[in-house]
């Protein structure tokens, strides 16, 4: 089976400071994974290597069974950036607007048929926007937004949805709401990687768990991870106690 994401004996450092060491992992299709560590271990860094937006210094990364420097489908992934929930949207362009955008991957700039319009409409359904569409991305609330943005990846028929830390400042009762909606997501088939600080959410949700500090600690599923010590060795790493249990 082809790997979605595969990493090889990844480095990666922002001058002398190490972020990444000697990181290993693959996501196969289908799989949630839940990826977790303490403040300033990695996290967003691997992701952005996965997602080709920074080059590791060593090691490789394949999506979807290619080398990512030879990968050209863009619009199989979605990103939701920490920075969607704030600020970010200052493009003058209505929900429906930004959603239809999805399709240009697939149509090119001005070419969208009403099938692609259609399209563009049932990923608001299927988040729960339709009653926004005529309204700005910039006056969205933080977790309309999240789901906006990932409207936009189902228009665009993305199979790999990454997101990082997607509920900072959604409130309790939207925040579960969205959980929800990630996981009939993967149900339908779309692999999910999530980064999120509270780790009761993710073994919650996740099947799978990475846990990194710098380096991985463990990788496998939820149920080996919280049996293991992976968790209090990982955290204890740079001296964060966490007794969180869900
Ligand atoms: P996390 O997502 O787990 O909080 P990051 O991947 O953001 O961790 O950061 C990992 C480490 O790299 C941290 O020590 C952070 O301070 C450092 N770092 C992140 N981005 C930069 C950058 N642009 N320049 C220098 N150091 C950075």
């Amino acid at each position: 089976m082809t790997s979605v994401v595969d990493i090889r004996n990844v480095t990666f450092a922002y001058g002398e400071k190490i972020a990444l060491d000697d990181v290993s992992l693959s996501i196969e299709a289908g799989d949630f994974l839940g990826l977790i560590g303490p403040n300033g271990s990695g996290k967003t860094t691997l992701l952005h290597i996965m997602l080709g937006l920074l080059t590791p210094d060593s090691g490789s990364v394949d999506l979807f069974g290619r080398p990512i420097d030879e990968f050209d489908q863009g619009e199989r992934i979605g990103y939701v950036s920490q920075q969607a929930t704030s600020g970010g949207g200052t493009m003058p362009v209505t929900v429906r607007e930004c959603v239809r955008m999805g399709r240009f991957a697939h149509v090119g700039h001005s070419r969208l048929s009403d099938t692609d319009r259609q399209i563009a409409d049932e990923a608001l359904e299927t988040v729960g926007i339709t009653g926004l569409a005529d309204r700005r991305i910039n006056q969205l609330s933080g977790g309309q937004r999240q789901r906006a943005y990932i409207a936009r990846a189902l228009a665009s028929e993305a199979d790999l949805l990454a997101l990082d830390e997607p509920t900072v400042g959604v409130d309790a009762e939207s925040r579960d709401a969205f959980y929800r909606l990630l996981d009939s997501l993967n149900d339908s088939g779309i692999t999910i990687i999530l980064i999120e600080h509270d780790i009761g959410v993710v073994t919650d949700r996740a099947d799978q768990i990475a846990c990194i500090n710098t380096k991985l600690y463990h990788h496998g599923d939820t149920e080996s991870f919280v049996e293991s010590d992976a968790l209090s060795e990982a955290y204890g790493a740079t001296g964060t106690v966490v007794h969180h249990h869900h």
